[in-house]
């Protein structure tokens, strides 16, 4: 990798790799879910990102590459943790809780990648690549605080009792 278009490039496959990821995780974390409201923000977000899956493919269509992904560790080590908490958890209600803190996790880490290619989409001179971007960061945003506001009206104290 030599230039900045390069590096976008490597993050736009990365990026793409972990979306079809989370594209496999989330059917198992809604089924997993026990809290309704909860089950409901995995299933929501399921849709979200069969969009962004679909905005990221425009945006290879417009820097004229072809939509490839490349395996993205991280999205991997998340997806475990999720599995093992899935696993272990020996109630619901901590169950929920716990799918809670890993599903951010996720959010988090596509806040992170899209927030860095926005930037440098902006700095390549990509224009409506830009435009794309931030419309899925602020979907992972938006996930991001529903799951903050489910786990602070209700499923931790449940958690608690359980
Ligand atoms: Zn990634
Ligand atoms: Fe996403
Ligand atoms: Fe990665
Ligand atoms: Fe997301």
């Amino acid at each position: 990798m030599k230039t900045l278009q390069d590096l976008f490039e490597d993050m736009l496959k990365d990026i793409y790799y972990a979306e079809k990821k989370i594209l496999k995780e989330l059917p198992k974390m809604a089924k997993k879910a026990s809290d309704p409201e909860l089950k409901m923000a995995f299933e929501s977000h399921l849709g979200e990102t069969e969009g962004q899956v679909e905005r990221l493919e425009q945006v290879f269509k417009l820097i004229d590459k072809p939509a490839k992904g490349k395996k993205c560790p991280a999205i991997e080590g998340i997806a475990e943790e999720a599995a093992e908490i899935m696993e272990e958890a020996e109630n619901d209600e901590v169950r929920d809780a716990g799918l809670i803190a890993a599903a951010q996790a996720v959010e988090h880490y596509e806040m992170a990648r899209y927030g860095t290619m926005v930037e440098w989409a902006r700095q390549l001179g990509h224009t409506k690549v830009v435009k794309l971007l931030e419309e899925t960061l602020k979907q992972e945003k938006g996930a991001d605080a529903k799951l903050t506001k489910l786990a602070e009206s209700g499923i931790n104290e449940q958690a608690l009792a359980a």
